[in-house]
């Protein structure tokens, strides 16, 4: 096998040149980061195809590590999901690692740093202190409680680990420096009091450490090498090396962070929290709703592991932020289930046809194939009979020269079995059409080489026989959001860009093969699009959730 050659991005540059100077091979340690606050979406794929992509590209450990410091947003099931995300996308960590699991090592290091001079308790309020930081041009004022003694803060700190004192009274904070031109560097605070319970580590800490104490420090304590994280973390990394400085351990490896840019993609929004409040306010049926674009939600809606690492390899690694279509992402999906998908047919908006001149009670069963794009994937039979349907867009009784479909007086083809010529429509009182009679030439069954067969005609439908049908519930669905980036705007909040039509419901028929077809089985549904089996499938009735169209129509339609 010929491998291309492809030109490295930048952050596999930066351990290209670390390996060079500073880093053996064996040192090279990658982790994934999530906080355990909600389900993952894709903006989190990219960050773990980057971390997982780099450890077995240099057959280097990848770490997966809950930031858990957060006890109020944090609970299990998310943790229980995120690791299912993972698997499935088709990586595996090397260590499951917890920041919980360091909150005594984050203790003793924080008192290591008050009796040398480098943390202190503040009891001022948070509006006060935030009233001291100053402003980008203007340097902050020292805290009173700056030059408390390394006795009383010890003291106060035990209490507020113990939960001795009130919530919001006390903050234990880095002392730095309040002029510096990095606000994060103006004393940030590194515990706060919490007095809730955790999922992991119960009532035994009643204190919680900051983000910025916490990950670099976790970094460290696992002995990661490179530290992904994304671009609004830039202003943080002097913070991350200042407290790794201070605990300063000798003959171990100090970790780097490097920063990229964060996945934004066009009509959605990506944010757990912003996600989450869909879910809350029931706009969204759950976390895993195919609308949503978290993993779970885009596994549900059909989408395959491939197609996401697929579309992550694709969008790269960059250095500035931009936003990505979700037109390609549905292109990655739409090019692999070409591939794998089965092909079917089945007909949403069903209106019937009857072969006049077909024996009554008669049935075929025709020879068709699976897929085109795939010989190995064999052939099937599939049930004709006199009386079919077909989509009621495939009919115009009067029609343009530009309608390639049926009508009156012209001919087209059934999918693998005859050509057939419109005759005449029956209608209700309402002008509704309830029947379209037709004729089929009995010598023009595909695939038999007749002259008849092989004669060309404009186009060519699918359709279920009726009396083989089964019927089935499928969910059609479209972008979640109306805009291309619902939460930028400065006025409106992106739940006012809510498109309403999001999610339709229709009873279609499809061909009787797919009775028992199991949840999450992937199917072309002919001419239509790509179809995915929802898990509220039951025995009696099959349900299917739309992946993608068969082309991508969205321009079109809003024109
Ligand atoms: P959110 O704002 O959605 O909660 P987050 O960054 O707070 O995102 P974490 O659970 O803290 O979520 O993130 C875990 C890892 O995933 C981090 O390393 C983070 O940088 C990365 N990540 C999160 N969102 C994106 C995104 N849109 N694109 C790329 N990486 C992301
Ligand atoms: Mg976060």
């Amino acid at each position: 096998m010929t491998e291309v050659k492809k030109s490295l991005n930048f952050i596999e540059q930066i351990i290209e040149e670390d390996l060079k100077e500073n880093y053996s091979k064996e040192q090279l340690k990658f982790r994934f980061p999530p906080e355990p606050n909600g389900y993952l979406h894709i903006g989190h794929a990219k960050s773990i195809c980057l971390n997982f992509g780099l450890g077995v590209k240099y057959g280097a450990p990848v770490n997966l590590r809950f930031d858990d410091t957060n006890p109020i947003k944090e609970e299990q099931e998310f943790v229980d999901s995120i690791k299912e995300d993972i698997l499935w996308l088709g990586f595996k960590w090397e260590k499951e690692c917890y920041a919980s699991d360091y909150f005594q090592q984050l203790y003793d290091w924080s008192i290591q740093m008050i009796k040398d001079g480098y943390a202190y308790v503040d009891s001022q309020t948070s509006a006060v202190m935030a009233e001291q930081k100053g402003t980008p041009t203007q340097p902050g004022i020292d805290s009173p409680f700056r030059s408390r003694s390394v006795e009383e803060n010890l003291d106060l700190f035990e209490k507020m680990k113990n939960g001795e004192t009130e919530e919001g009274v006390h903050v234990l904070r880095a002392k730095i420096d309040m002029a510096s031109k990095n606000m994060l560097m103006r004393d940030p605070v590194m515990y706060r009091s919490l007095h809730k319970k955790h999922h992991r580590t119960g009532n035994d800490w009643m204190i919680y450490p900051m983000y910025d104490w916490a990950h670099g420090q976790s970094d460290f304590i696992e002995q990661v090498s490179h530290s992904f994280c994304t671009l609004e973390f830039v202003m943080h990394r002097e913070l991350y090396n200042w407290f790794l400085g201070v605990i300063d351990i000798k003959d171990q490896l100090n970790p780097k962070q490097t920063e990229f840019a964060r996945l934004n993609l066009s009509y959605t929004v990506m944010s757990k929290r912003k996600l989450a409040e869909l879910v809350n306010n029931k706009i969204v049926n759950s976390w895993d709703d195919p609308r949503m674009p978290t993993i779970s939600g885009l596994r549900r809606r059909g989408y395959t592991p491939a197609s996401i690492r697929k579309f992550a390899e694709t969008i790269g690694v960059a250095k500035r932020d931009n936003i990505i279509d979700v037109s390609l992402l549905e292109f990655c999906i739409r090019e692999d289930l070409n591939k794998i998908a089965p092909r079917v047919m089945g007909v949403l908006d069903p209106v019937k046809l009857v072969i006049t001149n077909y024996p009554d009670g008669k049935e075929e069963w025709l020879e068709t194939e699976n897929n085109p794009e795939d010989e190995s994937a064999g052939t099937r039979e599939i049930p004709f009979s006199k009386e079919l349907y077909i989509e009621r867009e495939d009919f115009k009784e009067e029609a343009n020269r530009k309608f390639f479909r049926l009508s009156i007086g012209k001919e087209v083809r059934l999918k693998s079995a005859y050509i057939i010529k419109g005759e005449k429509v029956i209608k209700d009182e309402n002008g509704e059409i309830l029947e379209i009679h037709c004729t089929y030439d009995s010598k023009s069954k595909s695939g038999s080489g007749t002259e008849e067969a092989l004669r060309k005609v404009k186009g060519t439908l699918h359709w279920v026989s009726v009396k083989h049908a089964v019927e089935a519930e499928i969910r059609l669905y479209d972008r979640l959001f109306n805009v291309e980036s619902p939460d930028t705007d400065k006025e409106k909040s992106y739940l006012e860009f809510i498109n309403p039509d999001s999610l339709q419901i229709v009873n279609g028929y499809v061909e009787p093969g797919l009775k028992g077809a199991g949840v999450s089985e992937k199917f072309q549904f002919q001419r239509i699009g790509y179809f995915n089996v929802d898990k509220d499938t039951t025995e009696d009735k099959l349900v299917f959730n739309r992946t993608v169209a068969l082309r991508d129509s969205w321009g079109k339609q809003n024109q």
